[in-house]
């Protein structure tokens, strides 16, 4: 085989319900993960020792070297084998960098599956999705696709039955957000409030039936009634220009707008596919349509 290519979808946490802060650091999260139809491609092919390369959007972000998610990916790999991670790992970015979309996840899930098969190392799915789990809470999500409910960190996953279409916009917004300086302003704004940030003071996050029904009847009213993220007054304290953004969106036609994950992207969920081309159009150059749910990480002919 001379080389694998690998398409892996973003993600929108249609809800990011974040609990109290964990003596490990980490918080409970009850979050609700739909894959987007934007798309990195991860093709892996032999080489004589790992290289990664990358191309398209927001490149000059993307660290070439082992701290790479895909880089790190494969070398987890490779040890669970006991072989050498020869390959030379290409990226196709099209998922914003440090946008709350999952990029990098994106990266790692795409680069496992790319070098199981260009080794021919047939992991078993399960064996696969621990291997995920290491690598990051979004890395599982990345590699299923689809629609689903994340707990623990996120990465303990169930899959989410979609009975329908979504239609959204995504306005990218330079410079990227970090995430642990997001959850960190989200622990800060909780005890500036007086509620307090620790698992005891903040109360167990949880999925909201209203919102799980509205992705089983495809409905895209409701779900846009029940949109929720945690972490959206933490990305708005950091960058409080986002307001004007999620209020163009809306003024624009969107049935509700919210800041993707950690941020700072901003998701805009429309009435149909039609409004979204018009909501992107007027947002301008840096806005994106897509479609959800996707597909996981997939094999390309
Ligand atoms: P999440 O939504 O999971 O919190 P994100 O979309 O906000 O993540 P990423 O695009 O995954 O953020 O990038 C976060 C950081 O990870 C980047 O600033 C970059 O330094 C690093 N990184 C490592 N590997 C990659 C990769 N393959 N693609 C993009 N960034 C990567």
């Amino acid at each position: 085989m001379t080389a694998v290519t690998v398409r892996v979808p973003a993600k929108v946490n249609v809800q990011l319900a974040v609990g109290g802060r964990r003596p490990d650091g980490f918080h409970d999260l009850a979050n609700v993960f739909l894959a987007v139809g934007l798309h990195d491609l991860v093709t892996a092919e032999p080489a004589d020792e790992l290289l990664i390369t990358a191309a398209g959007r927001d490149v000059a972000s993307v660290p070439l070297d082992a701290t790479n998610l895909a880089a790190r990916a494969a070398i987890a790999l490779a040890k669970l084998h006991g072989v050498e991670p020869r390959v030379r790992l290409h990226i196709d970015k099209d998922i914003p960098v440090a946008g709350g979309m999952a990029g990098g996840s994106a990266d790692a899930a795409g680069a496992l599956l790319a070098c199981d098969t260009l080794w021919g190392l047939g992991t078993p799915h399960d064996e696969l999705l621990s291997l995920c789990a290491e690598l990051g809470s979004d890395v599982p999500f990345s590699f299923v696709g689809g629609a689903a409910l994340g707990v623990g960190r996120g990465e303990l996953l169930t899959p989410l039955a979609v009975g329908g279409t979504f239609h959204w916009v995504f306005a990218a917004a330079p410079g990227g957000l970090s995430t642990p300086a997001v959850y960190r302003e989200c622990d800060r704004l909780r005890r500036e409030e007086g509620a307090g940030d620790t698992v005891a003071e903040v109360p167990a996050p949880a999925a909201d039936p209203a919102l799980l029904a509205a992705l089983r009847e495809g409905a895209a009213v409701a779900l846009g009634a029940a949109l929720a993220n945690d972490l959206q007054p933490a990305a708005l304290s950091l960058r409080p220009e986002l307001r004007d953004t999620l209020a163009a969106g809306t003024a624009a036609g969107a049935l509700a707008a919210l800041v993707s994950g950690s941020g700072p992207t901003c998701a805009f969920l429309a009435p149909d596919a039609a409004a979204a081309t018009r909501i992107a159009a007027e947002l301008g150059p840096a806005a994106r349509v897509a479609a959800s749910p996707a597909p996981g990480a997939t094999v390309l002919p």
